[in-house]
Order: structure tokens, then sequence, then C-alpha cells
């Protein structure tokens, strides 16, 4: 199947191809760095790396910007309740974020451009808009856009303008559907706002958070470029804010495909700071959960589909985790049952098994990153393989091991290092056979080795010395 995802612009499938041929760029809202993040943000975080993953699986390049809110209502607001500046306080969230994504192995972005390094860029855009006629400075001296004035506003969240009040205005970032209208894109400064302030043509404030955005996906990717991403609640009214600002400014199409993923939910809730019922990865490590787990419970849910991340809040005992840690056992012990009873033969069906399993596996994932369609194909592969093992037909182990291979350039959480569970007294025999041969003992090297086999073992000279396995 050709790469197609469900664009939430038309509501509907789409084959997916670039602008620009074989480079792919896309946009994906990052975090507001005012606290650690939860599992819930980390959603859309993995979401978004398997849709990177995915991409680069197809063979395009890809540009990717995730950027980071480090100056907004939120940030200003808990980093002088921390008593500490902006850019001391943010800091410890970037570090942090990025310490986490480490854990979950989500690949690093092209770019992480920080708001507070673009003001400028911001600055000049709100500029275009005013000279365009689509923003206006208000008595309040902040700037604000017109929503009348841009045609299309509402075209993402599929909002009626013939039916909103008018005129009306909003000045914080985040806001409901019902209280659709001018929204910021400069807040004049107030003494609230401490020492966080930039100068400007309309005096000294900050920009509001959508068109943040605008700006850091224009300097690092351009006036028109993909993808662009984030929850579904990024939908309305960021996103939709965000088109207003960069179509009306640049004049031409933002962006080609919007994707949006849905909520985790803890018990049934949506995981939110406000409600206090979220987790952090360093609260789940410290459990004794791993990295890989908590990566395996976000990505093996489709992305448009409610997550229900089951846990005992007091005891963090969570039967999600569990079941992640039971399906990642089954795959390692069977790469290791692979290493250990396949080899260099292999049966023509076993063949044609490796091949159409790497089909099915990007056929899934190609339509609309369907998840369960892609480890359905990885389990029929393990279950049909473990049978052939069992009944002693010829599994060649270097194929097995790359379908295994490929299908882990995705899920990212398979070891395939043998591990070594020779006894120490076979290792100890090992060292002295290489100091014999070192001494040109010949003799001796040759008992030595003899007495390994007698208990079941063999060494193998390789390149990087002798290594003892079972035999
Ligand atoms: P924020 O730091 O609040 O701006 O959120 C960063 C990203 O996490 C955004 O893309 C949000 O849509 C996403 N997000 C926040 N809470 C959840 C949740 N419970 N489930 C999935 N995504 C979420
Ligand atoms: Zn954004």
């Amino acid at each position: 199947m050709k790469l197609s995802f469900l664009n939430t612009m038309s509501r509907k499938l789409e084959e997916f191809k670039p602008i620009d041929d074989k480079n792919v760029r896309m946009y994906t809202c990052g975090p507001t760095v005012y606290n650690y993040a939860h599992i819930g943000n980390f959603r859309a975080y993995i979401f978004e790396d398997l849709l990177r993953r995915v991409i680069k699986l197809n063979g395009y390049n890809l540009t990717q910007t995730m950027n980071l809110t480090d100056v907004d209502d939120k940030t200003i607001r808990d980093s002088q309740a921390a008593g500490m500046s902006l850019n001391d306080f943010t800091a410890i969230y970037k570090k942090a974020f990025f310490a986490d994504i480490d854990t979950l192995k989500i690949e690093r972005a092209e770019h992480y451009p920080a708001a507070t390094d673009f003001i400028p860029e911001m600055i000049d855009m709100i500029q275009g808009l005013i000279d365009k006629g689509f923003a206006y400075q208000a008595d309040d001296k902040c700037v604000y856009y017109s929503i009348n004035k841009f045609d299309d506003y509402g075209k993402l969240a599929k909002i009626d303008l013939e039916n909103q009040r008018t005129g009306e205005r909003v000045k914080s970032d985040e806001y409901e559907k019902e209280s659709v209208s001018d929204f910021a894109l400069w807040k004049a400064y107030v003494p609230a706002d401490g020492d966080v302030k930039w100068d400007s043509p309309w005096g000294e404030g900050r920009p509001g958070w959508h068109i943040e955005c605008s700006a850091m996906s224009k300097a690092t990717l351009g006036n028109h470029f993909d993808l662009h991403t984030g929850g579904i609640d990024n939908m309305f009214p960021h996103h939709e804010d965000e088109i207003a600002q960069s179509e009306a400014c640049n004049g031409c199409k933002y962006v080609n495909f919007w994707l949006h993923c849905a909520h985790l939910q803890v018990n049934g809730k949506k995981m939110s700071k406000s409600l206090g019922n979220f987790h952090t990865i360093n609260e789940l490590l410290g459990h004794g959960y791993k990295g890989e787990e908590i990566r395996w419970v976000l990505i093996a849910t489709h992305y448009r589909v409610g997550l229900n991340f089951e846990i005992d809040s007091s005891t963090l005992e969570s039967k999600s985790l569990q079941e992640a840690r039971t399906s990642i056992a089954r795959i390692n012990n069977f790469i290791e049952r692979v290493n250990d009873k396949a080899g260099d033969e292999q049966s023509d069906e076993i063949s044609a098994l490796c091949k159409t399993t790497k089909e099915k596996f990007l056929n899934g994932l190609n339509d609309d990153l369907n998840i369960a369609e892609a480890l359905g194909a990885m389990f029929e592969f393990i279950r049909t393989v473990n049978k052939a093992l069992d009944s002693g037909s010829a599994v060649g182990k270097e194929e097995v091991i790359d379908v295994m291979k490929y299908i882990d350039t995705i899920f990212d959480v398979m070891t395939f290092e043998q591990k070594n569970d020779v006894p120490q007294n076979i290792i100890d025999l090992a060292h002295e056979r290489i100091q014999a041969r070192a001494d040109k003992n010949w003799g001796r090297a040759d008992e030595i080795r003899d007495e390994i086999a007698a208990a079941g073992y063999v060494v193998e000279d390789s390149p990087e010395g002798p290594k003892v396995k079972k035999a």
C-alpha cells in the first residue's frame, strides 16, 4: 500500500506525496517547558516518532522541527512562583525533556528551536500581518488577529463563523471553541510579566503562543511544508490560529497534511497536569519499569484511538506496563531461540514468509500507521517460525533475524546481542587457553579445548579473539 494518512483537514485518507520529491518536512508542536512532561505528552511524541520512522522506512529524507515553548502564560506564571528567571526555570525542564526522549528512544528531530530565540522572526510576521490588514493594535496595546479578515478561518476545526459572535477578543493562549474571537499576536507588557519583555514596534511585550509556531516553522521549514502534527487538543485554537497567521502572512498554503493523536487517558480520564492524574517518566523508572516498556505501551495502540493507561496511582502497579513487559520478553525470547536453534539453510516456505512479513508490516504502517496490522504481521511471523523450529524444518538464522531487525527499526525494543550464559569455570579455562597459546604451549591449549568441549561448549577463534559458545 502507498503511504497514506488520515488528514485532519479533509477528514479523509489521502495518499502522501511530498512537496519536494524525496525530502519531507514536518513540524511537531513540542513541550511547554514549565514542568516535567507526563506520559500523556509522550503519547504525542511517540506517535510523532512512529510517523518519523515510517516516513524514513519508505525511503524519504526527513527534516523535522519540534519547538520548545519557553515563553507563554504558563512558563511566566510558574517561573515567578518558583522565584527564578524564565531562562533558568525553563532550562531545568528542557534538560529533563531531552533525557526523557532518550529513555523512550524517541529519535532526535533535526531542529529544536526555542521560542525565546525567535522573537525578531515573530515580530516580523506580526508586522507583515498588520501591513496586510489582518491584524491591529487594540486599546489595551496588544496586537490581535482579526479573524473575520481571513475567509478560511475555521477550516481545520470546522467552525462555522456565521453563527459566532464577532468583534470580541481573547488574550489568553488557550480558549474553547465557544470563545472563538480575535486572538492575541503580541501581548503588551503588564507588571505581572515581571522581567519577561521584549521591545517591539508596538511597545514592550511578548508574543502569543500561536505566532511562535508560525514563526519557528517558517524559519526552519519554509512557508509551505508537508506535515504538521500534535495532540488533538492542539487542533483548536492553536493549529487553526497558526493556519490563519501563516497563510495570511505568507500568501500561500501552509501545510499539506495535518495529523492529530487521541489523548492518553489514565483509568478513563484524560491525563493532564490540571487533573493531577499524571505520571512522569522518572516516576515510572523509579518503580522499576523500563523505557522500552513505556515506549511499547505508547506505540502499540493506534494513534487516533484513545489509549487507556491502567495504573494504580498509589502503588504504581500498572497492568499496561506489565503487559508490555510480557510482549517484549516474548519477542526477545524468540530472537534468542532463533540465535540458538536456526542454521544456515532456509526452506522456501520460510523464505517466502520473510518476504511477505516485511510487506505486510510496511503495508499496515502505510495505512495511516495501522499499528495493529503491523503487530499482527510480526506475531504471525514469530508463531510460524517457532512452529518450524519445533518441527525441525530448515530456518535460516540470518534471514529471520534480518526481518526482526527491519521490524525493530520502528519499535526499537529488541535485543539482538546473544546472552552469554557460559559458566565461570569454562570462561576461566578459555582464558587459560589464551595464555597457553601465548606461551606457545600448544599441547596444553589443545587439552583445554577438549576439556571445554567435554563440558558441552566450543571455542571459536574470531578476529576479535576466541569466543566460547554452547556446542
Ligand atoms: P503541552 O506541553 O501542554 O503544550 O503539550 C505538548 C503535547 O502533548 C501537545 O501535542 C499536546 O497535544 C500533547 N498532550 C497533552 N496531554 C496529552 C494526553 N493526555 N494525551 C496525548 N497527548 C497529550
Ligand atoms: Zn505549536
